[in-house]
């Protein structure tokens, strides 16, 4: 096994695996030692965008061969970075920010790598979800992450309308230049649900807007820095009486509001109610009325 080089003590690397190493999300000094240690060892590290990634490995004085693995060429290059590990090398994946695979490239690699039996071993570090949590000051004991929301303006609706139906915290990513858009949404949808926006973490311009979904759009709306970065949102869970109820069979409600509105308007309450698929309730019910013809 290779040797990486530094002063401190540094475990031999595995031959043959594949390392998913984070990187920083901003600022340089959120790496770790293992993930130095692991890069300055690998035979090749594979990056999304090998110029970005070279800025990272120079300040830290790394010099290694770097081959570009990003979405359009990923699943093209899983057949020669295998033989790479058959020939008994070490790779280092890394994204142009935080950790790997999570909304960015490297799944269909793994997911192979898993598959053909291959080691793949974790360096953690910089996550923007996980960092936004540890100081929203929202309920951390259950969360989900739901990546970047749709652009679509109805699929967007949808994707949000099932968050607010969550118990627990949602964290997604969000484009600056849809954050107005969606932060209107979600005030029009739940104007008092709590929600946190934080912006350009661990950088200068590092902000976190807290309160509620109407008070965040206004503050957004008022200060327009607030739009600019890249930013977490997160929203705080829905209270026990705004879940659909347990006892509320979905059949009898679609029914129900086919019997006083048109079949996609009740289709489309249902989902609101229900935080399901308007279409899957549509297809539901043009199932369910022709069992009853
Ligand atoms: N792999 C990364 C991670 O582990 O967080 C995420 C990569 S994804 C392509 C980029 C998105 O992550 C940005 O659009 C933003 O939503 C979020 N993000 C990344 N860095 C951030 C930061 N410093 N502050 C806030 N959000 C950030």
């Amino acid at each position: 096994m290779p040797e990486a080089s530094s002063q401190r003590p540094v475990p031999a690397l595995y031959t043959g695996a594949l390392y998913v190493v984070a990187t920083p999300i901003g600022h340089l000094g959120d790496i770790s030692h293992r993930a130095l240690a692991v890069l300055q060892g690998a035979s090749r590290i594979l990056a999304e965008d090998t110029r970005h990634s070279q800025k990272l490995l120079q300040h830290y004085g790394i010099d290694r061969p770097l081959v570009s693995l990003h979405e359009h060429n990923e699943r093209q290059r899983i057949d020669r970075i295998t033989e790479w590990l058959a020939a008994g090398e070490t790779l280092a994946l890394i994204s142009d920010a935080g950790t790997p695979l999570i909304s960015d490239p490297g799944y269909p690699l793994v997911a192979a790598l898993v598959e053909s039996g291959h080691r793949v071993v974790p360096v953690p570090g910089a996550n923007a979800a996980v960092a936004a949590l540890s100081v929203a000051g929202l309920p951390t004991d259950r969360f989900q992450f739901c990546g970047f929301a749709p652009v679509k303006a109805g699929a967007r609706r949808t994707f949000l309308e099932r968050l607010l139906a969550y118990t627990g915290t949602s964290v997604i990513y969000e484009a600056p230049r849809r954050i107005i858009d969606t932060l209107a949404l979600l005030a029009e949808l739940a104007p008092q649900r709590p929600l946190v926006l934080a912006r350009e973490l661990t950088k200068q311009f590092e902000t976190v807007l807290r309160g509620s979904a109407q008070s965040v759009l206004q503050q957004v709306q008022a200060d327009s820095d607030q739009c600019r970065g890249e930013m977490v949102l997160l929203i705080g869970g829905a209270e026990p009486q705004d879940q659909p109820s347990d006892r509320v069979d979905p059949d009898d409600l679609l029914l129900t509001l086919a019997g006083l509105l048109p079949p996609k308007q009740a289709a489309g309450e249902a989902a609101r109610l229900l935080g399901v698929s308007k279409n899957l309730l549509y297809q539901r019910l043009l199932a369910l009325r022709d069992d009853t013809r």
